[in-house]
């Protein structure tokens, strides 16, 4: 069997990654941000919450709370007082009494125990003074109290560094009180489409001409990504055009992510062009889609090259570039599912590079987990990727799978979702 040596020259996917993420480095910046504009950034420094959370003992229950050891000597007590979520009762509650209590209204000092409304009864005497309360149902000490402090303590860490910032996350730093909150600032990505046959939407077509496409997928995986985009749009297959791009793209950006003219062909300008801005830092991946991906670095930013075909961009986009600047942005790796399921079809394969083939997870008619192929894997295909929810990745040594066997698959995170 072959191996990837059978690939001369390029670079084993996993030595790639590593290669990659060893040569960028995280950003330092931090700007303070209210917390209404806090969702998806990356906290900078632990957040700890300021106060206990629930501040103060209060019920779980519309009922009556009571100091358990009334009920040793009587399952019938006295009414004093009432109180409500924001309006404490401030009186005593002695052995013998109760008061009225609502959901979050504050439990009295000398009481330690809750009862439902459901499970007493009521008998008025005048009024609503001098009720008596019949406990129905033994009660447990401590019943549907919630206790300060129960769900997070004061100075409890309640956001790490790294963590990005989610819709809950908000909601839980505004229970805290925190106003605002210190995080990294975006990262800044400039993105070039490089090739003279590409149009934008909207725009006729000649002949020979198509419609760009990546900077579309990838503005949109970057918007998810939470950074700030800038966009070059396209530009043409030469040499000056390019590198003037690539040098004004370098001024802005921390990393420059371009697509098109990396292979080897007569307008294939980008690897030239880095030669001579900066350096690469390698060049072909033993992988499928995306053989000619190049990383590098211009003189103040790390440089993406992707391949232009746009499964082979989009594929070496997620799995390569998504993660360096993941690390970038300080925020924690990426989490991707991989499972080993049984595939459903027979799959082409030729050992020697990493295949990220495209299928559909789901289940046979035995209901057992299953994979499929989305059909026809060229790398221009881009209907292989919208029809699919995972990655069947097969093993650079891997040949071809049969029906039945066990594959690996990576179920396609949100950014592809
Ligand atoms: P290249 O890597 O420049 O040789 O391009 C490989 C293939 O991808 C060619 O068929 C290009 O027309 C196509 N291609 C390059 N850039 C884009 C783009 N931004 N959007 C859609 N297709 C592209
Ligand atoms: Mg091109």
């Amino acid at each position: 069997m072959s191996d990837c040596c059978s690939a001369p020259g390029l670079m084993p996917f996993e030595s790639a990654l590593d290669n990659l993420l060893s040569q960028v480095s995280p950003i330092t910046d931090t700007i303070w941000v209210p917390i209404e504009e806090s969702l998806h950034y990356v906290v900078a420094s632990n957040i700890l919450s300021p106060i206990n959370v629930p501040g103060h003992d209060n019920s779980a229950m519309d009922g009556y709370a009571f100091s358990h050891q009334s009920l040793l000597s009587s399952k019938t007590l006295l009414l004093v007082g009432k109180s409500m979520a924001g309006s404490p009762y401030k009186g005593e509650c002695h052995v013998g009494e109760c008061i009225r209590i609502m959901t979050g209204g504050k439990m009295p000092d000398d009481c330690d125990s809750v009862e439902m409304q459901e499970n007493v009864s009521v008998v008025e005497s005048s009024g609503t003074i001098n009720n008596q309360i019949t406990f129905l149902q033994n009660n447990k000490l401590g019943s549907h109290v919630r206790r300060e402090g129960e769900d997070i303590k004061q100075d409890q860490v309640v956001l790490m560094k790294g963590h990005r910032i989610t819709a809950v996350d908000v909601g839980v730093l505004a229970s805290l009180g925190i106003e605002k909150i210190c995080v990294f600032r975006k990262l800044r990505v400039a993105l070039i489409a490089t090739g003279d046959e590409l149009k934008l939407p909207g725009q006729p077509l000649k002949s020979g001409d198509i419609y760009e496409s990546n900077s579309f997928v990838l503005s949109s995986l970057l918007t998810k990504l939470h950074v700030e985009i800038i966009d070059f749009g396209i530009i043409r297959d030469d040499f000056v055009a390019i590198k003037n791009a690539f040098a004004l793209a370098d001024e802005q950006a921390d990393a420059v992510v371009s697509s098109g003219g990396v292979s080897v062909g007569d307008a294939d300008f980008t690897k030239d062009v880095l030669d001579e801005m900066g350096e690469i830092a390698f060049w072909k991946i033993a992988m499928k889609p995306g053989k000619p991906f190049a990383f590098g670095k211009l003189p103040s930013s790390v440089f993406f090259g992707l391949p232009g075909n746009p499964v082979s961009a989009l594929v070496t986009f997620h799995q390569l570039a998504l993660i360096a600047l993941t690390k970038m942005q300080n925020a924690n790796a990426l989490k991707r599912t991989r499972i080993c399921v049984k595939s459903s079809d027979n799959l082409r394969k030729s050992p020697g590079r990493m295949d990220f083939q495209r299928g559909v997870f789901t289940t046979d008619e035995q209901g057992e987990p299953c994979v499929k192929t989305t059909g026809a894997q060229g790398s221009g295909i881009l209907s292989s990727l919208a029809n699919a929810n995972c990655f069947i990745i097969l093993p650079a040594l891997q040949g071809n799978v049969e029906a039945g066997d066990k594959v690996l698959i990576e179920l396609f995170d949100h950014f592809l979702s």
